[in-house]
């Protein structure tokens, strides 16, 4: 083996306790978004590249989300590749309901660390760190330059984290970005849908409830609405044949890292309505109602074509009108890109399987390096309990993704 693999290898299996109490206590550092307070976590982690001596800034445009950005440049020119994670977290109910262990306790229990936040992304994030750490001390092996994002503000699409530095500081753009966003070690990601949110809101006159001739409902208008827009479902996606194919290709492992029905949505336009509010009592005829409305852009599939097909809908209902609340476009690379094909090569040697190349359903700042047309390869650990209760990684999934994230960086910067 090359002897600098050979060097993070050993590295990484020496430092394993090292890491697994770095995983705990940045776990310990709570950065629920909202609020989107990360500066004790940020701090955390500055600290740990202090004591490294690591070269790094932070860019706040925003006092109370720190962003970190480190670079370094190896012996010789070449390529950018730039690390990327989110150091904020989802948020806990206040009790910790649900949970069975403490959300930011870090806890370690049959092999696996559980707290808010370790798979999403925690352990993509350290990966990130450690790379970084690593691969500095091996710059006189490498070609181009090694850039670290641990950024904050990603949970709420904010504009304050990834979104501030791709917007105001091009030289986080780079040749290519790896991301440990939870991915599972069987897939890397290339694409993800789009999110578009819509509030509808419907107004009526109002009535007695035993009076239901003398208006419309509004809530009854407003779920007629919500049961029309399933038809966006029916949006057909264009796109080239290598992205068909691996989408094809792809909808078994997703079905095995999401949950079985996974793969079969992956490039259908999907409705969630995430709130509806309507009516003040139960007898009367509601004057006004409203409902928020998740659609999921998969790859192929445009904003305008599913605004037209809204548009058509709300047409027929005169008493209501829609509000575009939030998009995030689809992105997607080349499915065999080089970023990716070296992923999978590292992952086939540590561990004997190729992972799937697949799209991900939910949004990560991934998608702004891809809408650059930046090669891009998410891959991290099982999304086990993420945005739910007891989330956690098992410690040797952790290990398989820094060692994994390592050995490609290395790999990206001495070809
Ligand atoms: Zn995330």
């Amino acid at each position: 083996m090359n002897p600098g693999r050979k060097q993070l290898l050993d590295w990484i299996d020496r430092d394993r306790d090292d890491l697994v109490r770095f995983l705990q206590a940045f776990v310990r550092q709570r950065s629920p978004n909202p609020p989107g307070d990360t500066r004790g976590a940020a701090k955390f982690i500055t600290a740990f590249l202090d004591q490294q001596a690591l070269p790094y800034r932070i860019i706040s445009p925003h006092p109370e989300m720190p962003n970190i950005v480190g670079s370094f440049d190896g012996t010789d020119p070449g390529r950018h590749l730039v690390l990327n994670g989110h150091i904020d977290v989802f948020p806990v109910a206040d009790d910790g309901a649900g949970w069975s262990k403490d959300p930011w306790g870090g806890e370690i229990a049959d092999g696996k660390i559980y707290g808010r936040g370790v798979a999403d992304m925690k352990v993509g994030t350290t990966a990130s760190i450690f790379t970084y750490a690593y691969l500095y001390r091996l710059r006189h092996q490498l070609k181009g330059k090694l850039t670290l994002t641990a950024v904050s503000d990603e949970e709420t699409f904010g504009p304050f984290g990834a979104r501030y530095l791709m917007e105001h500081h091009p030289e986080v753009h780079g040749d290519a970005l790896l991301n440990g966003e939870p991915s599972s070690p069987f897939s890397v990601r290339f694409g993800e849908k789009g999110p578009l949110w819509l509030e509808i809101t419907v107004n009526t006159a109002g009535a007695h409830g035993a009076y239901t001739h003398a208006s419309k409902s509004a809530s009854k208008t407003a779920m007629a609405i919500a049961a029309e827009l399933e038809k966006l479902g029916n949006i057909k996606p264009q796109l080239s044949d290598n992205v068909r194919t691996a989408i094809d290709a792809g909808r078994a492992t997703m079905d095995r890292a999401m949950g079985t029905g996974a793969g079969a949505i992956v490039d259908k336009v999907t409705l969630n309505i995430g709130t509806i509010k309507g009516g003040v009592k139960v007898n009367m005829v509601p004057s006004s109602a409203s409902f928020e409305a998740d659609v999921r852009l998969p790859l192929g599939v445009t904003r305008e074509q599913v605004l037209a097909e809204v548009d058509k809908i709300i047409k027929a209902f005169p008493e209501a009108s829609v509000k575009e609340t939030n998009c995030s476009l689809p992105s997607w690379v080349d499915p065999d890109c080089e970023i990716i094909r070296i992923v999978q090569k590292n992952v086939e040697e540590l561990r004997g399987f190729r992972p799937q190349p697949i799209v991900s359903l939910g949004g990560t700042d991934a998608r702004l390096w891809r809408y650059r047309n930046i090669q891009a390869c998410v891959y991290g650990p099982f999304p086990y309990g993420m945005g739910s209760f007891d989330e956690h990684v098992e410690i040797d999934d952790f290990l398989h993704i820094v060692r994994t994230h390592a050995l490609s960086a290395y790999d990206f910067l001495s070809a």
